[in-house]
């Protein structure tokens, strides 16, 4: 499994200069419940397809950015820094 990714200030490096970070949730409210805190804690979609994650940019600038990408093909339609992500 490899493939590359573009860091909005390096450009395109191999997906081993990157840590994964996930994919994008929303946080809960301002007091959320047990319940809202222990699912945004542990429960992910895991889609099959298209989803928005964090990357950061580990050897390279450090900058954590967003990118969407499919995860059955590894196809990654765009990457943006998280103030310009569309
Ligand atoms: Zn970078």
């Amino acid at each position: 499994m490899s493939f590359v990714l573009t860091c909005p200030n390096c450009g395109v490096r191999e997906v081993t200069d990157f840590a994964f970070g996930g994919e994008v949730t929303e946080r809960p409210k301002s007091r959320p419940s047990t319940r809202e805190l222990n699912t945004y804690n542990y429960f992910r979609r895991n889609v099959a397809g298209v989803q928005r994650e964090w990357w950061y940019h580990r050897s390279g600038c450090r900058a954590w950015f967003l990118a969407e990408r499919d995860t059955r093909t590894n196809d990654v339609h765009w990457t943006a820094m998280p103030e310009a992500a569309p």
